[in-house]
């Protein structure tokens, strides 16, 4: 390969920075490659931190990919930490370098510049925010404050119901703190739609985490015994010994700004599909740039691992290409997008999604279709099957997947995988019914929940399921009719409901109104749509409400919820 000795230098040594100087060195022995990170550590899990809290990993060490050592011994890449780069000279292609340590101030000249400078969490500028015992988790040694914080105290009150917040609730409640949880908006989770989060606040509620949602902190006090008093936007007082603050993240884009390099709206750095900015010598990846919603087209920031290390490995090959292309040895690589694909635990309670979900969809105008299903996640006579609450969104127009959501205690992320996967390739929901995925008792079923969520989906899409909507429960005039048996009927049913069980319908559908348009309701869908069946050949206009009683609760949940 003609390299020559170009100089690659890379700001923030975590997740993008050091994935994308490792794929540099593997392309390109001759460079010399320099990772600049103003923390203590380069290449540590994040997303391992709520765990380290937790005390579920118990070593400091285990949350160390690599240390600027094994860079150095591994990839001959020299890694400074504890070094602030502050500022960009675009013109002469320097950066300026401050060592925090000695306070020296440095130049060093640059062919390639990277920037992954990562997110900063938000703080809300309120009064007492800097007080002692108000937190952020972005760190190992913010970890390690928490951690210690928490040996000491009884109550924790965090703010923000995110991934980072209920992963932190639940490591609380491990370590024996009662746990409230603040979320300004009317749900957690804002991937997903309120009906799927409402089983998660469920979840955490059942497990002591007092969650109350459309609340928000106000401001912070100490209080003479050394805890703190915190006012919420509802005028009430809550008295706690730590928070954390869990309200999301802003691109740390200040260095990309000063250096007047293309910023979006959201204030992520603007990139092509090579991670290369508005300057032809400097590239940027990870949670500091702006993405493109695969399904929408539109901007979006996306703070995830897997992106940050997809487009690492981009830049990387994109800037070796840029050196190398002479000879065509190094291919470029492409990040198209992102889906948003995620998952996180609460309490044994997996929550995972892809894609787009309804406010996105309707943010971006586009029609959709959507079906709820609560398949086991694997054979029901095998024991163990748990319940997997899905939600699959799709294009009205030709099936095509836009979106799916899943809530369950086993099996849920690799049917989110499986989703995501087929939504790479532009599948649509007919495609899900023949995809052909492995069974055996204790995994799976004959019909996977994927198989189910698209043979649902393209039933409806192909006229054979017409499906009623839910948010449309509350104005309908149609006859609601519950085929389930007397006793469930009995256990609770959506008012005004009519109890036909399915086993009487073939003598009792005479006493059902010829012209009236009919709903019929069961436990999750499955004998409402044998029902559906049954009624359409008797020329009746029935539809079926997608997901039954099941989904009925999670909207209920997700209304009830806010009162708790
Ligand atoms: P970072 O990993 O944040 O690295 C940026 C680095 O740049 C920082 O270390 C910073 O100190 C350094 N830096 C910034 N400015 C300068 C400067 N001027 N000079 C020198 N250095 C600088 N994602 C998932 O997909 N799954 C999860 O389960 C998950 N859990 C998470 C849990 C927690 C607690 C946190 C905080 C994040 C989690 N994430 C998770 C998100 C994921 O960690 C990030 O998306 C990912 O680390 C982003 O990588 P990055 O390289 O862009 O930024």
């Amino acid at each position: 390969m003609n390299a020559l000795k170009k100089r690659i230098l890379i700001v923030g040594g975590v997740a993008g920075g050091a994935t994308c100087a490792a794929r540099a060195r593997r392309l390109c022995e001759a460079c010399e490659i320099v990772v600049f990170e103003r923390g203590l550590h380069v290449s540590f899990a994040n997303c391992g931190l709520p765990y380290f809290v937790g005390d579920v990993i118990t070593s400091e060490a285990k949350l160390l990919v690599a240390t600027p050592d094994s860079f150095k011994q591994r990839f001959n890449i020299e890694v400074h930490t504890e070094t602030e780069v502050t500022g960009i000279d675009r013109e002469a292609r320097l950066i300026e370098v401050r060592d925090l340590r000695t306070g020296i101030t440095r130049q060093e000249p640059y062919d390639a510049l990277v920037l992954a400078t990562g997110a900063q969490p938000i703080r809300p500028p309120l009064p007492g925010i800097d007080l002692p015992g108000v937190y952020v988790l972005r760190t190992i040694p913010d970890s390690q404050k928490i951690k210690d914080a928490a040996a000491q105290a009884k109550h924790a009150l965090i703010l923000g119901g995110g991934f980072i917040g209920l992963e932190m609730a639940e490591n609380l409640v491990g370590l024996g703190l009662e746990v409230t949880l603040l979320e300004l908006a009317e749900q957690l989770l804002p991937p997903l739609d309120p009906e799927m989060a409402g089983y998660a606040a469920e979840r955490l509620q059942a497990n002591g985490v007092k969650v109350r949602l459309e609340e928000a902190a106000m401001s912070f006090e100490a209080t003479p015994d050394n805890s703190l008093r915190v006012r919420t936007s509802k005028a009430a007082t809550l008295d706690t010994d730590l928070v954390i603050i869990g309200i999301g993240v802003r691109p740390d884009a200040a260095l990309a700004r000063a250096a007047g390099l293309e910023l979006g709206a959201l204030g992520g750095i603007r990139v092509d599909e090579f991670m290369r900015t508005s300057d032809p010598a400097i590239w940027a990846v990870g949670d500091v740039v702006e993405v493109k919603n695969r399904i929408t087209r539109e901007w979006q920031l996306v703070p995830l691992a897997g992106p940050a290390n997809r487009q690492g490995r981009v830049a990387g090959t994109a800037i070796i290409h840029h050196f190398t292309c002479s000879d065509q040895a190094t291919p470029l690589l492409a990040f198209e997008g992102v889906l948003g694909t995620a998952v996180c635990e609460v309490f044994g309670l997996t929550i995972a999604c892809t894609g787009t979900n309804e406010k996105q969809l309707r943010h971006a105008g586009m029609a959709y279709e959507k079906v709820y299903l609560h398949p086991g996640h694997h054979a029901g006579y095998f024991p163990g099957a748990k319940p997997i609450h899905i939600k699959l969104l799709f294009s009205k127009t030709d099936g095509r997947i836009l979106g799916a959501q899943a809530v369950g205690e086993a099996g849920v992320a690799g049917r989110i995988d499986v989703i995501a996967t087929a939504m790479m390739s532009g599948d649509t929901v007919f495609e899900l019914e023949d995809l052909e995925l492995c069974y055996a008792p204790q995994f799976g079923a004959a019909k996977d929940p994927v198989n189910l969520a698209g043979m649902v989906a393209g039933n409806h899409l192909r006229g054979d399921l017409p499906l009623a909507d839910w948010s449309e429960l509350e104005k309908t005039t149609a006859l609601l009719v519950d085929v389930r048996s007397e006793t469930e009927f009995a256990d609770g049913h959506i008012p005004k409901a009519q109890n036909f069980p399915l086993e009487t319908l073939r003598d009792r559908f005479h006493e059902l109104p010829q012209n009236r348009e009919i709903w019929l309701i069961c436990g999750v869908g499955q004998r409402a749509y044998y029902a559906f069946r049954l009624l359409l050949q008797t020329g009746l206009p029935v539809k079926v409400l997608s997901g039954g009683m099941q989904t009925y609760k999670a909207w209920m949940q997700a209304g009830e919820c806010r009162t708790w």
